[in-house]
Order: structure tokens, then sequence, then C-alpha cells
């Protein structure tokens, strides 16, 4: 913020406007007096004279009518000598009365003469134009006559400053409503300050101070002190300086403005923030000097009240009500300000807040949030934005050698202490993205960043998870993906194609896996093994996996006496699904919806479904199989299951994959761990069925292993229904 407060100084030095002509030029004196005589003599008395540093240039009038005139035509007189009478008997006295109501010049400083004693104006008359002096001619000895002009013009000269100092304020208000970012208290006040300082004539050796009550706090604390020693931050009772204490202290409690001794200026923040300035001036003020500060002082009230309005708004814009720390725009708009060397962003999501939450108490939950945000807030210096999101979510902006996975990982290291409380030990995910200065919007980058968090959430909850950007690039493609799957599988644009398993000792046709297919609406192919991990990460697989087994069995109803009875149709089973709690329940419930018998129906789980829990995966397959339903154990090899996992699941049979079979590690003539797979399932007294058999070498290998079945392109690639139910007609026809 503290740019801001440089700009809000800048106008403040740089006055313009008529205001400012003096400087350049002399004073602009104006004579009115219908005695030419009168003009000569005042000129040569004055002549050659400076005031302030600055000569008096003169311009001469000698009627009202002609003053009128001149006066209309320029704003830069600092005085006119006016005669009373000149036409009519108080002609002069009208004309003041026209320069002040009808011109409204309240600045240029009049001096009343008159040659005639008994024309003295009443006192009021002098109050209400404002009059400077009122003097008989007779008694304007050269001396007289300069020193009365003298004060003149330094009462005109205060004024202009005063005036510059309103405009300038003014600015300050505007520039605090109008810049979109806060200009902040402590450089509102110093704005006051400087101007008090230059309208009052205070030279820098003497004090003006602020000072800040605020509602909930009975202390004072100063706000800004510029003096030479730096009181700010201080409470007002620590303060050196007995007068500068004591006046500020009496303005507070009194409420109102103080002119003894110095002067005490109160701005009243409706009770919720109470301002005052201490300006020590050389002597007591004038009549004058008081009121132009009234008017001063009811500007800067203003300014102030909207200040705090503004304040408060921008409080609510940019900062979290519950834990005082920045919230999500302010964390955008310092990630759009893109300050060099702040390059990394992290979004901090507290596991399981919503267990602690719901188990205990709301108020809880906010203490947790309130510790949390404390320590965030200790643990990275000041330059690292910390910030509350929402929720549980927190974010960090800062340099990469601050904002670092390890460092956030320590903050949760440590237990929570909390308030009156047990300790509370608490883990947290992180995703953390390092900004690459394309200068990526804030509200971007907050989303690669939880796209991040979700990964890491993923992968390795509790833990940090640094994301780059080509990831995050590869995380909206697939988001995008995963939209489109979703439409095409309620679009019933998914659909399934049968690859044969054939006994490889006799060619008989045991069965078929069907496999899922998406077609895009752009006639584009995805294969599987893209967007099945996709339907898993987001829950899709659930639905999807129930149409393809519904699908499949119904299939396998329409082959009825086209195949043998044992027929079987295998259905890949996903992990997700495994993990449903009703899963079994489902599928033998679409089992008696369709009406086939567990015997012609296979499931096939990949190695992965074993991670979870063994005994609850036991009990579900034997719920399975009691139904006559098969279960085979597909790509073995490449996961992790140990002979005892293939044991306790009482497994049908173990598909080799293909990668053993027509891959790399496969080939033609070794068969290393086909062969060791099919010998090891023997052992165990379960089938075998190798996949991915291309040539008939691979599959008289395989045989002369002892596999029983096989699945490959040498037998036939995956085919849609028409063409599967054709391919059998074919090799029946041929007598396979
Ligand atoms: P998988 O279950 O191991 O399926 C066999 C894969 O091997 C299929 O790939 C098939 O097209 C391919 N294949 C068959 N014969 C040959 C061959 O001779 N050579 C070669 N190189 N490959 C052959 P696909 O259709 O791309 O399926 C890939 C994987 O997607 C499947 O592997 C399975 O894990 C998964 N998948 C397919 N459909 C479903 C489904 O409905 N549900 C679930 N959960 N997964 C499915
Ligand atoms: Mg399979
Ligand atoms: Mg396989």
């Amino acid at each position: 913020m503290a740019h801001r407060d440089d700009e809000a100084f800048v106008f403040m030095d740089e006055p313009d406007g008529p205001a400012e002509r003096p400087q350049a030029r002399g004073w602009q004196v104006l004579l009115v007096d219908d005695e030419p005589d009168v003009h000569a003599a005042t000129r040569l008395a004055l002549k050659g004279m400076e005031i302030e540093g600055r000569t008096i240039e003169f311009s001469h009038a000698y009627s009202a009518a002609q003053a009128m005139e001149l006066l209309s035509r320029r704003d830069d007189f600092a005085v006119a000598l006016i005669d009373v009478v000149m036409g009519g008997h108080d002609e002069g006295l009208q004309l003041v009365r026209r320069i002040r109501e009808e011109l409204g010049r309240q600045a240029i400083r009049i001096i009343l003469r008159t040659g005639q004693p008994g024309y003295a104006p009443e006192i009021d008359t002098i109050r209400q134009y404002d009059l400077n002096d009122y003097k008989t001619k007779s008694e304007l000895t050269q001396v007289r006559l300069f020193t009365s002009l003298t004060m003149a013009i330094r009462s005109y000269a205060q004024i202009r400053r005063l005036e510059s100092g309103r405009r300038g304020l003014e600015q300050i208000l505007s520039a605090t409503l109008e810049l979109g970012k806060p200009m902040g208290m402590p450089a509102f006040v110093g704005g006051i300050m400087a101007q008090l300082r230059a309208l009052l004539n205070v030279g820098a050796e003497r004090p003006v101070c602020a000072a800040i009550r605020e509602l909930d706090s009975p202390r004072c604390i100063l706000a800004q002190a510029s003096h030479e020693d730096s009181w700010a931050g201080m409470p007002l009772r620590d303060v050196p300086d007995e007068r500068v204490r004591i006046r500020l202290q009496q303005t507070l409690d009194e409420r109102r403005h103080c002119f003894e001794d110095g002067v005490g200026l109160f701005f009243s923040g409706r009770g919720q923030q109470d301002l005052a300035v201490f300006v020590d001036t050389p002597g007591p003020l004038s009549d004058l000097e008081q009121r132009l500060l009234a008017i001063f002082c009811g500007n800067i009230a203003i300014a102030f009240e909207n200040l705090r309005l503004y304040l408060d708004i921008n409080d609510l814009a940019y900062q979290d009500v519950l834990v005082r720390l920045p919230n999500r725009n302010a964390m955008v708009a310092a990630i759009d300000a893109q300050a060099s060397g702040m390059d990394v962003v992290a979004l901090v999501d507290l596991d399981n807040f919503s267990e602690i939450n719901s188990i205990l108490d709301d108020s809880y939950g906010d203490a947790v949030l309130l510790a949390v945000a404390r320590k965030l807030r200790q643990a990275f210096p000041a330059e690292t934005l910390v910030a509350r999101l929402g929720g549980d979510l927190f974010g960090l902006y800062g340099p990469g050698a601050q904002v670092t996975s390890q460092h956030i990982a320590q903050v949760f290291a440590e237990p929570l202490e909390m308030a009156g409380g047990e300790p509370l030990r608490l883990s947290a995910t992180a995703g953390l993205i390092r900004l690459k200065g394309n200068g990526l919007p804030g509200v971007a980058v907050l989303k690669n960043a939880g796209a991040a968090l979700k990964q890491a959430k993923r992968f390795q909850r509790g833990k940090s998870m640094m994301f780059e950007t080509a990831q995050a690039d590869a995380a909206r493609d697939r988001i995008q993906m995963l939209n489109r799957l979703r439409a095409s599988f309620s679009a019933e644009h998914l659909f399934l194609n049968y690859q044969p398993f054939v006994h490889l000792g006799d060619g008989r046709v045991m069965g078929a896996e069907c496999l899922l297919r998406w077609k895009t609406p752009e006639g584009l192919f995805i294969p599987p093994d893209r967007f099945i991990p996709l339907a898993e990460q987001s829950g899709l697989m659930i639905p999807i996996g129930e149409w393809v087994f519904r699908t499949a069995l119904n299939w396998r109803k329409s082959l009825a006496g086209l195949v043998d009875d044992d027929f079987r149709v295998a259905v890949n089973v996903s992990h997700v699904q495994f993990a449903e709690p009703d899963f079994v329940h489902r599928l033998l419930g679409i089992l008696d919806e369709i009406g086939i018998p567990g015997k012609q129906v296979e499931i096939e789980l990949t190695e992965s479904v074993a991670i979870g829990n063994i005994d609850v995966l036991a009990r579900r397959l034997d719920e399975l199989r009691a139904r006559g339903v098969k279960v085979a154990m597909d790509d073995f090899g490449t996961g992790y299951s140990s002979l005892s996992v293939i044991q306790r699941l009482n497994l049908d049979r173990l598909k080799i994959d293909r990668s053993f079979v027509s891959g790399p590690q496969g080939g033609d003539d070794h068969f290393g761990i086909a062969r060791t797979v099919i010998a090891l399932a023997r052992h165990l007294q379960v089938a075998t069925i190798a996949e991915g058999i291309e040539t008939s070498a691979q599959r008289l290998a395989l045989q002369a292993s002892g596999c029983e079945e096989g699945q490959g392109y040498l037998f036939s690639r995956p085919l849609d229904e028409a063409a599967f139910r054709q391919w059998l007609l074919d090799r029946r026809a041929a007598g396979g």
C-alpha cells in the first residue's frame, strides 16, 4: 500500500491555478479611489517595497463600477484598498458588499480608507464583510500603510494556502474513493498533518501529531508523528512529549477542537474510531485563523468519514471477516499485480475439517480456522501474502524460496495450540504452482492452483504437491474431456465391442470380453485406457459400469442358440465399482432382471482391487461366485497381487497380460513370464487365458505351456454386435 501513499502526496505539493500566480509576479493590489492624487501618493509611499520577498503591483480604479469590472475579470488581487466615499456617501461599502456577495470573492483582503473620520462603518459591517482594516487616510502614514498591507497580504496568502490545502484534501478524498485500492489510514492522517503544517505555517521543528482511538481498544494509538522522533504506533500514554500527550488526550476526551496551548483538532468517527490531531502552533490563533481552520476541519471530517466508510467497505471486499486475513479477492488482486519475485501460489486445504466441524460445534471450527490463520501468518515472512479463500481453504502467494511444500508441511508438523483446550493435530494438503511470468490473471492462476490441490489430494493427502503449468493444462484438458464423456454417456454414444475367447486346443469359442468404446460426436475414437481413468476419478464410472454390465448381459441373452450354453461374457469391473458398498447387490439385481444364469458371466478385475481390504473383497467375490459368476484376474503379472491374494480370493482364472504375450517382454521364442504364470496357475488350480495373441507362433507356444484359452487379433479384433454375430456365423460355416 505504500506506493499509494506516495501518490496521495504528489498532488499536494503542486498547487496550481490563480492562487499561485502571485508567486510568479508581485502581489496584486487594487487601489479604488476617485481622487487621482491618492493613487499617486499611495504608489509613492509603497514604491520599491517588498512583502514576503515579493514586490507590489498596483491596478487602479477610479469608481466602484471600474473596480467591479476589473475584479470580475481577474481574481488574482491580494488586497483592495478602497475609499469609502466615492460618488455616493457609502459607495465604497457597497463595493465591498458586491465583492463578497455578488462576485463571491472571499480571499481578497480589503482595507477601507476614508478621508472623513465620521464615516466609520459599524463593527458589524467589518465582521460581515470580513474587512481587514479600517483607517482614515490621515492615520495611514507610510509605515502604517505598509504594516496594514503586509498583514493583509499575509492573511491573503494564508487563505490561499488554505484553499489549496482544501483542494489537496478533496483530491485525497476523491483519490481514496476512486482508486481501486485503499489509501489506508496512515496515509490519510499523514496527508492531513502535512496540510495543517503548511496551513498554520508550522515549521518542521515543531511537532504535528495524530492519535486514533479505536472502539475496541481503550488505548489511544499514535498513528503518526511527523516530528524528529518517530512515535508512530506508540500508545498515547507513552508519548514522551507531555504537551503533545496531554493535548491529544484532552481533545479525544472532550471530543472537540481545543485551542489552548497549541491546536488540538477533533474528528469524530461516530465513536468507532476518533481522530485527534495536535499542531504545535507558534502562538495563539487569531479569530480568523480559527474560523478558517473550522472550514478546513469540516472538509477533513467529511473526508475522514468517507475514508472510514471506504475502509469498511474495503475490509468487507478484501478481508476475511472471521480470521482477519486477506480474502480471495485480495489474493486475486495481488496475483494480478504480478510483483516481481512473487512466483509461487499455494492452496492449503485442511484435511477432514468438515468432520471436526460436524463432530464438534461450529465455534470450535472457527477457533481452529483462527489458529491455523495465525500460525500460517506467523510462519511466513510479511512479503508472502497469506489469505483465507473460504471454508478451510487458505492461500499463499510469495517468493519461491518462501512458499515451499516443506515450509507448509512444517506449519502442520506441530499440533495447533488451541486456546483453553487440548492441542489439535491437524494435517493439510497443498497444491503449489509456479507462476511463469506469463501474466495469467489471478483468477486463472487460482484455478490452476485448485487443480494442483485436487491432484495432491488424490495422490497424497496430507502432503503438498508442486504442479507445473503443463500439468495444469493437462488437467484442464482432462476436465474438458470428462465433460464431453459425461455428455456422450447421457446421449447414449458409448457402446460395446466384443472380442472372442478361443480354446487354444480345439478352437472352440468359449466366450467374449466386452470392451467399452467411445466415439466422440466429431467421429474420434478415444481409447478406454484414456477415458476410463477419468471416469473412475470423477465417479462417472459407477453409472457407466452399470450400463456396461446391463448391456453385456442383454447381449449375452441375445446370443442364445448361437453359442454354447456355457459361453461366458466377460465384463471388466473397475476397482471404484468394487468400492461401492452395494456393488454386489446391484450386479445380482441386474442378473435377475435380465434373467440369465450366473455361469454365463465373468467379471475381470485388475490387480488394483487387491489394494483394498482383501477380506471385504473376498466376501463380495464369494457372494458373486455363489450365484455362479466367475472371477478372472486381468492383466496378471503387471500388478502387485501376491500368491496369497490369489488364493485368498478364490479366483477362477488368470488372464496373462498381453505384454507377456505379444509385447516386448513376450517375444516368439521365450515366454519366460507367461510360462511361469501358467505353471503357477496350474499349481493353484486356477484356469489361464492369454490375451494379445497375434501370431500362430504365440498361440502354439502358449498352448505348449499349458495355457487353455486365448484372446487376440489372431482370432479376431474386438467387434461390434453385428460383426461379432457375423464372425460367429462365418466360423460355424467354416466348421470351427
Ligand atoms: P483389457 O481388459 O486388458 O482389455 C484387453 C485389451 O487388449 C483391449 O484393449 C483389446 O482391444 C486389446 N487387445 C485384444 N487383442 C489384442 C491383440 O492381439 N494385440 C494387442 N496389442 N491388443 C489386443 P482396449 O479395448 O483398448 O481396452 C483397454 C483396457 O480398457 C482394457 O484392458 C480394460 O482394462 C479397459 N476397459 C475396456 N472396457 C472396459 C469396461 O467396460 N470397464 C472397465 N472397467 N474397463 C474397461
Ligand atoms: Mg479385460
Ligand atoms: Mg487385460
